[in-house]
Parts: C-alpha cells; structure tokens; sequence
C-alpha cells in the first residue's frame, strides 16, 4: 500500500503530492488525514506530512520510494469533506495547499506529540462491593452512598467531575479510598470530558409572529433549494433568539451547528446564552485559548460529543460529521477575511462548506454587505428582512446629524457639538449613559509645523504618525514605530508643534475637562489587552461604574447595553476618505451599528451624528434608516462603474523593497493580462497608501464579466511569474471580489 502525502512544509516548489510506502505495522493505521513522518529531500531529513490519499500502485521505482517512518496519533486531523475544502482554498485565495491543510487541522498541532494529558480518574476498587452493602443500610453515610451509586451508574470518570457533581464531598472520597472501595489512577486522555458548571435555567422566550415567519421560510428554503440566507434585521430584532431555534431544530433531526461570530462579540454575553441553552453540548473556541482548550474543543467535536460550536471564522473547520448548518452572525464584518495565509473569507468558505455538506448557510445582520444583498436581488441568497424590535416597547433612536463646520464657524472649538453636548449634560443629571464613538485612537491624527507645513511622517510607511498623549510619543499605527514628540521641527526649527485631528485619547480628556464629574472608561487597542481585555472593559460598563464611554469601531459591535440612552458619532465622515470603492458601504454600516447602540430597552435612545459633510448620500440614509434606497443606490453606482460584486473583480498588491522592481513587476502583470481582450485592466497604480514598514505597494485590478475565466487566467499568470518575481523580491498578493466558483 503507497500513500499520498502532503508536506506540512509551506513552499511553491514542494506543494505537491509525493507518494510513500506504508510499511506493514501502519497498515491498520494509514488513513486519510492522519499525520506522518517521512524522510524528505536528499538528506532524507525527517518532515511532518498528511495523507491525503491511499493507492496499491506508484510510478516511483521500488529503489526510490521511501516508508513512512512515524505516525504521532491515534485519530485523523482532518475529514474528507475539510480536504476538499482545502484543496478548494488553494485555488481561491493562491496559496500553498500546504498551508491550506495547516488551516484545516487543529491549529498549533504541527509537530506536537505531547498533547495527551494526565488526568485524575477514580473507578470501583477492590471493596466496592463490600463497601456498597455496608453504607446501604447505614442512615450516618448518606454522602458516601450517594458517591458509590454515582460511580456504580456512571462508571469510571474524572476526579474532578465527581468532585463538581457532588458537594463537600472530600472527606467521604477520601474515607472511601482508604477503604479501596474506589481507587484513584492516572490516565493519559486527549480532551477532558466536560463539566457543565452553568447551573443557571435558561429562559426559553416565546418567538413572536416576525421571527416564527422567518423559521418557516428557513424550513421551506431547506427542503427547495437550499440557498443560503440572509437575515436582515436591527440589532435588538431578535436574530439570536432565531438562530438558537434553527440550532434547536438542526440538533433535534440528529444534525450539528456552527455559529460564526466576530471575535469582539464573543464576550460572555453572547456566549453565555448559548451555554446555557445548549448546556454541555456547546463548546466556544476563540484566539485567546490555549493550544489544549482549542485541541480540547476540537476532539470533543471529532468524538461526536459536542453538537455547537460557537467561535470566530476559523470555528468553520471543526470537524463535525453530520453538519446541518452554519449561522454567521454580524455577516458584513471584516474580521470574516483572514489576514494571514490563506487569506479566506469565512462567508465564502462556508457557502462552499455548505454546498459540500448539504448543510443551510444563514447570515444575519443590520447592514448587510452591498455584496450579500446584491446576491438577494440576483435571487441566489433568500432575502429575509426583520422589521421590528423583538423587545415590546423599545423603539428605533432618533437621530440628529450636525454640521461641523457651522459649529466651527460659530466658535465652537472642542469635539463636542453644542446639541451632544447638551444631550450629554442632561443624561448625565438623569444618571444614564453614553457611549462616544471616533473611529481613531491615540490623540491626534497627525502633527505638523504651524510655520512651514511640515507633518510628521514615519521613516518606514507613507502615513503620518499619531501622537498619543498618555506615553506622550508620536507612533505609527501601521509598523507600530514610536519616537519622541519633537520639541522643534525637523525640518525649518520652528517651535511652533500642532497637534489636529482626534483620536479616542483626545476626547477622554476633554470629556474629563468638561464633565469633571463623570466617570469615563476608554476602549481601543491601547486599553484592551490580555485575556479578558475586551470584556473587562464592557462588563465593567454594563455594571454601570461608569456613565461615558470612548472607543473606537470596538464598541461598535452587538453589546447590549441596558442603561445606554445617547450615543455620540464624533466625525462620521472619517471612513469616507479611505479612496476605497467600498468607503460609503464603511460608513453607512459603521453609522447604522453605532446608532443602534442607543436604547436597547425601553429607554428611548437618542444619536448624535457630528459630520464635515452632512450632504453626503451614506450618512443620510444611515441616519434616515433607509437601507433599501442605500442598497439600490450603491449597487447603481458599482454597475457603472463596474466594481465588485456587479463584476468579478482581480486585485493584485505587489509588494517590495525595491520600489522599481515592484512598479516594473506589476506592469509585467498588467501586460499579461491585456492578452485577454475581454478584460478590463485598472493600473498598476501605487496604493493609497504607497509604503508600509519599508515595503513599497502598488496595485493592479482587473475586471471580467466572466468570473471563470478571469480566475483561470489570473492563476495562470500567478503560477508564471511569481518565481521569476520573488527572486526580484517583490510578493504578489492576490485579492479575488465577486468570483461566484
Ligand atoms: P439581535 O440578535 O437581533 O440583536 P436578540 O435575539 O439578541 O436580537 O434579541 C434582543 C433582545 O430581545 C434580547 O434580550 C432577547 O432576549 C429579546 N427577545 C428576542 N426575541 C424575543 C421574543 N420573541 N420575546 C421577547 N423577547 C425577545
Ligand atoms: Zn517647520
Ligand atoms: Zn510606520
């Protein structure tokens, strides 16, 4: 028997399958996603690999083929359906299938054997019969009873688990031990069974006639097409109670459930929810886990014992058999787009997943992605709007915009408009809260000499830095560079420093300057560190031990907020500079889910939208609630223009310390392209922002009508020229928008 084995070593020139032979003592053990050690290369140097296929035969002569040295588990680490998924990835997003497999798998489990961990276990001991009758009848040893029985009904299991199962039970353990009628052991296990510590009840809500309507479609949609689904309804409209009775269902017919969710949003809020309906057949997995917590989740799924998953958008490949659906909450968000190799998008990884499996895709949120709805009008996503707050009696906030400049004109200098500013006063005197919003921390945008002009820009990137006041340093937010404030300028000597612009640290303090008296807590990347860092901040809020708080698009996310009546935009304008085709689609969304913070409840919530251009269409259709006109207008406007999704769109970034040699590589590229005619070539061009820590960027984007076409060309033309090109030292870094394969 030969196995087909991928390395677990990420590189263009080996990211193929080599065929090894299986010596006779794994013969039992060689399967499809098991790990193995095979000697590799001319120094036969011990390499980790996967199997990914199994046949009698192979093309390398007998002398050749090497053995398979070592396999380190007992259990796959991956499935049929997540190789597919894999091999699917490295055509999509031009990686290494390689790197695709390490995505799929356990993360942090390459190379590691030592993942077996010593576990207490107690089971019947030599006396147990004995003991048993002897505690039977007596009326004194009620605990000790009460332990044999439960051992007797259950078997062996964790010490600890008896221990949480069975109050002050200590003593009685240790009495029963010296008696041998238990005995105490030490066994090597790969996830810890699990204990429900969640004693709570949950409170099952009665859905109302909206959300019951939206099941029912779901449930007709599963058995006709089977089309993904879009929920699209305001925060506070009851999408979780929904996605619970879909998982309700799905769990019932025998089948399993993932629940994507933006990393921020899993606080215990959320999570907690979950757990509690769900109890120990869910399981969370985030970032901030440990190697073992995440392996531990992972196995529990593969051993069938866990039938939800809730996580962030790599919680898309645990290793479920039977998966019924997978639900991605907060669908626009960002965060679905990895940023490392492969640099999938979750929401089209799992519509793929979904299509391998059978399983029904449904996404929810308040502000849809322009893509997802524009799937809604073509009719390959099932468009399901939630008009109404699920909560009697909380109403839709009212919105005000105010414009910068005429504050400006009429001498108001701060961060505050003279209408937030009174709103704040007053909610202050009424004992609620606020929540203040600027999508920037640090302290000032930029700083530049008053006399010549000049701005302070980092050494290694085309951006300006930010001064942060609390270090009093001047930092780049792209290479993280931090160097002192400067005293004078560099360049004319001028004393003359001015700091414009704000950022979370500036308005903290002029919160602190003109409310004296209010409590203020700040979150951005700079206050939200460690394990706890996001929730510490929010529980702490939500406890009410403060009544102000600053943050960046953080406390942008579905927090639900009791006691928050007035939320501040401070410059809803600053999303609309980015030069990005999608920058109203940013603003529009961000606008739509800060405001959304303000009265959750029954309070009646007001917003305050501060602006330089309040005649700008995204800003007053997010103020106005008027998504649908939004939405149309949007797609209009990326049909002329041709942009992603209403044409399938390549966006190359070519990257390099040299600047020549990467403008001359992207021009290469963009020569080869021309070929077709039926392309449509954009640039090259520098990027918007044209270095980031010494690496210089352009970009090239080429769109198709054809979406197939364009995506076998663009992989072609990747496959020749990226050697020839990294030995110039330039990367190339394709993007693919609107490609429906
Ligand atoms: P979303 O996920 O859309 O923000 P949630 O499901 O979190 O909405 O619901 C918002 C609030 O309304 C929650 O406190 C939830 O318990 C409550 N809620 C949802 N549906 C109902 C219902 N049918 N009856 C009563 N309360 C509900
Ligand atoms: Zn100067
Ligand atoms: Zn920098």
């Amino acid at each position: 028997m030969f196995a087909q084995v991928i390395l677990s070593i990420s590189h263009n020139d080996i990211d193929r399958v080599f065929d090894y032979a299986v010596p006779e003592k794994f013969e039992g053990k060689a399967k499809l996603g098991m790990r193995v050690r095979v000697p590799f290369g001319k120094g036969g140097n011990i390499t980790e690999g996967y199997i990914v296929g199994l046949k009698d035969t192979t093309d390398v002569p007998e002398d050749k083929i090497k053995n398979i040295v070592y396999m380190p588990d007992d259990f796959p680490v991956f499935n049929d359906t997540m190789l597919k998924l894999a091999y699917w990835m490295h055509r999509r997003y031009f990686t290494t299938l390689s790197r695709c497999i390490q995505t799929i798998t356990p993360s942090g489990i390459k190379n590691k054997t030592d993942y077996y961990k010593n576990v207490k276990y107690i089971k019947i001991g030599d006396n147990f019969a004995d003991s048993l009758i002897k505690y039977e009848n007596s009326k004194k040893s009620e605990k000790k009873r009460l332990i044999l029985k439960y051992v007797l009904e259950n078997g062996e299991m964790p010490l600890s688990v008896l221990r949480n199962s069975i109050n002050s039970a200590d003593y009685a353990i240790k009495t029963l031990r010296e008696e041998k009628a238990l005995e105490v052991y030490d066994k090597k296990v790969l996830a810890e069974p699990y204990i429900n510590s969640l004693n709570e009840e949950s409170s099952v809500v009665e859905l109302n006639d909206e959300q019951k309507a939206v099941i029912d479609k779901w449930d007709k949609e599963r058995i006709a097409e089977n089309r993904p689904i879009l929920i699209h309804g305001v925060t506070g409209s009851g999408k979780t109670e929904i996605y619970m009775n879909m998982i309700e269902k799905i769990i019932s017919e025998g089948k399993q459930a993932i629940v994507l969710v933006p990393e921020i949003s899993l606080t215990p809020m959320m999570t907690g929810r979950f757990m509690k309906r769900f109890g120990n057949k869910a399981a969370v997995t985030h970032s901030k886990m440990n190697f073992r917590e995440r392996f531990n989740c992972w196995k529990r799924v593969q051993d069938g014992n866990i039938s939800v998953v809730i996580g962030p958008r790599s919680a898309l490949f645990m290793p479920f058999e039977r998966l019924g659906i997978v639900i991605i909450d907060e669908e626009h968000e960002k965060s679905y787009v990895s940023e490392t190799s492969p640099a999938y998008d979750a929401v089209e990884t799992a519509e793929k997943l979904c299509s391998f499996t059978g399983a029904s895709l449904v996404m929810g949120t308040a502000t849809p992605s322009v893509r997802t709805y524009y799937r809604c009008t073509e009719n390959k996503v099932v468009y399901i709007p939630l008009e109404k707050r699920a909560v009697k009696g909380s109403r839709q906030p009212e919105i005000e915009i105010v414009d910068m400049r005429k504050e400006l004109e009429e001498g108001n200098r701060t961060v505050f408009s003279r209408s937030l500013f009174e709103k704040m006063t007053k909610n202050l005197e009424n004992g609620r809260q606020t929540m203040l919003f600027i999508n920037r921390r640090g302290y000032s945008t930029f700083v530049s000499c008053r006399s010549c002009g000049y701005v302070m820009k980092c050494t290694h990137c085309d951006v300006s830095y930010k001064y942060h006041a609390t270090s009093g340093k001047l930092v780049c937010h792209y290479c993280g560079e931090t160097v002192a404030r400067p005293e004078v300028c560099p360049v004319c000597g001028s004393k003359y420093i001015r700091y414009f612009g704000t950022g979370t640290q500036k308005v903290e303090e002029e919160v602190k300057k003109y409310f004296p008296t209010a409590r203020v807590l700040r979150m951005d990347m700079d206050t939200v560190s460690g394990k706890n860092g996001y929730s510490n901040i929010l529980n702490k809020f939500a406890d009410g031990e403060a009544d102000i708080l600053v943050g960046t698009q953080m406390i942008a996310k579905g927090h639900d907020f009791k006691n928050v009546t007035l939320v501040g935009i401070l410059a809803a304008d600053m999303s609309l500079n980015t030069g990005e085709f999608d920058s109203e689609e940013k603003t529009y969304q961000l606008i739509t889910q800060v405001a959304g913070r303000a009265g959750r409840a029954e309070l009646e919530g007001k917003v305050v939208v501060q602006t330089y251009s309040p005649d700008n269409e995204a800003i007053k259709l997010a103020v106005k609630g008027n998504a649908k006109e939004f939405y149309e207008r949007e797609i209009s406007f990326r049909k002329t223009l041709g942009y992603p999704p209403c044409k399938a769109s390549i966006y190359i970034e070519f990257n390099g310390k040299n600047q020549k040699n990467t403008a001359e590589c992207a021009v290469m590229a963009a020569y080869e392209f021309r070929k077709n005619e039926e392309f449509e070539i954009l640039g090259p061009v520098p990027e918007y922002i044209s270095k980031i820590k010494d690496e210089y960027r352009y970009r090239l984007i080429v769109h198709s009508a054809d979406d197939l076409m364009l995506m076998n060309r663009a992989r072609e033309i990747y496959d020749k020229l990226r050697d020839e090109f990294e030995n110039l030292g330039v990367y190339m870094k394709p993007k693919t928008e609107g490609i429906r394969i």
